[in-house]
């Protein structure tokens, strides 16, 4: 029964609770072709730029190095493989700031761009549509290929054993649902061919049979522009499907409840319904990988906002500074406010635009004074509902920030917490401006945080137990070695008392022998 409606994945659409229905800004950055902004004369590449470890450099300063070279390792097989964006030289190694909402700093690898672009032979793999998965999973974790939609999880431990765990249809979301954010959309209507291909090279990879490419009906002619791809790539199994265009509809698990009616078991994965989810540019990433053999270098970032001059969509190169990426679409305008990175739903404010454009970086929003919504005195929660209406995760926002509030994160885990999706809804409708989302950032956070240290308090008392036992044991052994040493020293003194009378039995025995009387010691002699 489950199976039948997985299968039908986006032949009937469904409804996911909550939502809203926001306005979308995006015909903004949808006016001009994608453009690449001048070759910047420093990109700055984090290590970090995935879910996962950081990768390990693998240059030093004053190293030449290529376009597509690879510049951080992965030895984990846990994050993901960096590369360098253009041929320059390595000028420093260091820590900075690696974009991200809390500011953290990361070790990155600094290049002084040559101007030259210059590629080193590339390695596709010769002929995809026959290669095996375990192969095509292989090129794409070379090519440091992550979700490009936000998550950035890498893109080879999804497809990991995908056959083995029933994968039978890859859904591309296209559903990019955050206001203003166009850069997928673009890429889209400008590539649909690479779109398709890479939805078919992703379900070569995970043994899937079926694809689906997800995208909003809002999107005017870029249904027709896939459809057509679709066609002229003469494969059948790539649909595409559009779905009503209410946020947050881009979500992974709102888009595959969307598209099957089925929710992601809490806890699961879109894997335990046979579904693998991947983003449109992750599809265009693992078409490049594997096909081009190129490593994931650039990506399309939407510039946007009427603090900007000339909004568009700009194809950046990874470490890219932001500000760059501002004047590549005409400046400030005069009434800039607030620099953000991602959309005005989930983004975070950046204070400092030198910071570099990462994987995840898919929009940089510049809003001006009247964009932004003027900060209201927070009051307290009237328990109207509005927050549960509109939640997505069917969760209860107002009990949510209660318990974290009064730090019962406990509390707050039982009730959901990891499950939401902080998309901001419940802020977005709150009359008593809580700001709820933020509140479940900073909850998630201290619960990590503390299931750390209880972890480590674990360890170290594991480890304290296991010292107190090998002590003990110790101690017990020593005792033991004392007991046997102190046996044998009486056995060897009784050993030579035995010694001894058999000694003097045998001479009695002599002496008899011979009629003689027994012989006595005399005095001072010694007593055999
Ligand atoms: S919307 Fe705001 S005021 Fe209403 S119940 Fe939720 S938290 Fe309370
Ligand atoms: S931010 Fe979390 S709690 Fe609020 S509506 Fe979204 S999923 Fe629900």
């Amino acid at each position: 029964m489950i199976l039948d409606e997985v299968n039908a994945v986006g032949e009937r659409l469904h409804r996911f609770p909550g939502g809203l229905r926001l306005r979308h800004h995006k015909q903004v950055a949808c006016q001009q072709p994608v453009e690449r902004p001048p070759l910047p004369a420093v990109l700055v590449v984090p290590m970090r730029q995935q879910a996962g470890p950081e990768a390990t450099p693998v240059v030093s300063v004053g190293d030449p190095v290529l376009k597509g070279q690879l510049i951080g390792g992965d030895p984990s097989g846990l994050g993901a493989r960096v590369h360098a964006p253009s041929s320059g030289r390595v000028t420093a190694v260091e820590q900075r700031r690696i974009g991200h909402p809390t500011g953290q700093t990361g070790t990155c690898v600094v290049i002084k761009t040559d101007g030259l672009d210059e590629w080193p032979p590339t390695e596709p793999v010769p002929d995809w549509r026959e290669a095996c998965a375990v192969d095509l999973q292989a090129q794409i974790q070379a090519a440091g290929v992550v979700g490009l939609g936000g998550a950035v999880f890498p893109t080879d431990r999804k497809l990991d054993g995908g056959r083995a765990a029933g994968i039978h249809t890859v859904i591309i979301n296209g559903a990019e649902c955050e206001p203003w954010i166009a850069c997928d959309e673009m890429l889209m209507r400008e590539h649909p061919r690479r779109v398709v291909t890479g939805t078919l090279v992703l379900m070569r990879a995970a043994g899937a049979e079926h694809g689906v490419i997800a995208i909003e009906d809002q999107m005017g002619a870029v249904g027709a522009a896939l459809e057509r791809a679709a066609v002229e790539l003469g494969d059948d199994r790539v649909r595409v499907v559009r779905i009503p265009t209410i946020y947050p509809e881009g979500g992974e698990r709102q888009l595959i409840q969307t598209l099957t009616g089925l929710e992601v078991p809490a806890g699961g994965l879109p894997q335990d319904l046979g579904i693998l989810c991947q983003n449109v540019a992750t599809a265009d990433a693992a078409r490049a990988a594997v096909i081009d053999g190129q490593p994931l270098l650039e990506r399309n970032v939407t510039v946007t906002g009427n603090g900007v001059a000339r909004p568009r969509v700009l194809r950046a190169l990874l470490g890219t500074p932001v500000g760059e990426l501002v004047t590549a679409a005409g400046g400030y305008t005069p009434g800039a406010a607030r620099l953000v990175i991602g959309g005005p739903m989930m983004g975070y404010a950046l204070h400092d635009d030198s910071e570099p454009v990462v994987k995840a970086t898919n929009c940089v929003l510049v809003l001006d004074q009247a964009e932004i919504r003027p900060t209201q005195p927070e009051m307290p929660c009237i328990r109207c509902g509005e927050c549960a209406r509109v939640c997505p995760a069917r969760l209860m926002p107002q009990d949510l920030q209660f318990f974290i509030r009064s730090g019962q994160l406990d509390s707050a885990t039982d009730i959901g917490l990891e499950a939401c999706i902080e998309c901001g809804c419940c802020d977005a409708v709150c009359p008593s401006h809580i700001p709820l989302a933020e509140w479940f950032r900073h909850g998630k956070a201290e619960s990590r945080h503390q299931a750390r240290e209880r972890a480590f308090a674990d360890r170290a008392r594991e480890r304290h137990q296991a010292r107190e036992a090998r002590l003990e044991q110790a101690k017990a052994e020593k005792a033991a070695r004392m007991a046997r040493r102190k046996l044998k020293l009486v056995s060897d003194d009784e050993r030579k008392r035995q010694v001894a009378r058999a000694i003097e039995r045998a001479k009695a025995a002599r002496e008899k022998q011979a009629g003689a009387p027994p012989s006595t010691p005399r005095d001072g002699e010694p007593d055999e």
